[in-house]
């Protein structure tokens, strides 16, 4: 009976992150923006720039959402390229380069797209939006250079499978990133912060999503996420080395990494 009990919760959890983004895709980027003051905006290049991207990598953004990341990663890109002018590989490697960004919900892969097209990458062949489930990768073992997750292994119901799978997938010598929310330990700090998430978060999403149980949730799976040192321990668990994290904003979130050897 215990397990039909977890079995049922983890239906659950499926089923509530599935609608919490069915939800709030087309009013995701907004609240982004209002909840982190954009903030997310400076964590995100953070991410990116320790990820150091070049041209021609063949790069994964798991829950990539709307393409936040995957956007930056290839701004990156076009910048290193236009930075070694005269170099006549260059433009090859660029046109050799792969972004896919893959998320388990089709709504937020829709606004993503749109937000490709506004940016004049709709035809870009860098950048390859795909459906599917962290915990389920329908990518070759060692196939990419590279791997992002950001504010969104928290919503994965099996957070070692979709480690197991990062690892799979990496080439030797390939990096993975994840940035996600995660616990502040700073007394009065936490108690501010406690405030905003559990007070302030529900009501902004109630009044300007109009969807307070949704944010609710985000709250609530940001208290159960491991924290900083236990999640580090879960990554090298899944044979990353040289595991490491950095706390942004007094842990508010944290960037973890680890290389795949
Ligand atoms: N990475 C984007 C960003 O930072 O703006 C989006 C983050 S959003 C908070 C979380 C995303 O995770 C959603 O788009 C959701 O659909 C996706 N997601 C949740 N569970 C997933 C899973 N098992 N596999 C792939 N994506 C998942």
């Amino acid at each position: 009976p215990r397990r039909r009990f977890k079995e049922v919760r983890e239906e659950e959890k499926s089923q509530m992150v599935g609608n919490v983004f069915t939800s709030v895709a087309s009013s995701y980027d907004v609240m982004n923006d209002l909840m982190s003051g954009g903030l997310h905006r400076l964590w995100k290049e953070r991410l990116v720039s320790k990820l150091n991207p070049f041209p021609g990598m063949k790069h994964l953004d798991v829950a990539g959402g709307t393409g936040d990341v995957a956007f930056r990663i290839l701004d990156s890109i076009h910048a290193v390229a236009h930075r070694a002018v005269g170099d006549i590989h260059d433009d090859n490697l660029l046109e050799e380069t792969q972004i896919f960004v893959c998320d388990i919900n089709p709504n937020m892969l829709r606004v993503g797209r749109k937000r490709a097209q506004e940016r004049g990458l709709g035809d870009s062949k860098s950048l390859i939006w795909v459906e599917g489930d962290a915990e389920k990768l329908t990518f070759s073992d060692a196939s990419m250079d590279g791997y992002t997750i950001a504010f969104g292994i928290r919503n994965v119901t099996h957070i070692e499978k979709a480690l197991a799978e990062a690892y799979r997938v990496l080439k030797p010598g390939g990096r993975f990133l994840c940035l996600e929310l995660s616990h502040v330990e700073l007394p009065i700090f936490k108690d501010l912060y406690d405030y905003y998430s559990f007070s302030v978060i529900p009501k902004v999403g109630e009044l300007v999503a109009g969807d307070r149980e949704s944010y609710q949730y985000l709250v609530e799976s940001i208290r159960r996420f491991p924290k900083q040192e236990k999640f580090a321990t879960m990554i090298a668990e899944a044979g990353f080395q040289k595991v490491e994290y950095e706390n942004l904003v007094g842990g508010v979130v944290a960037i973890h990494s680890g290389l795949k050897f």
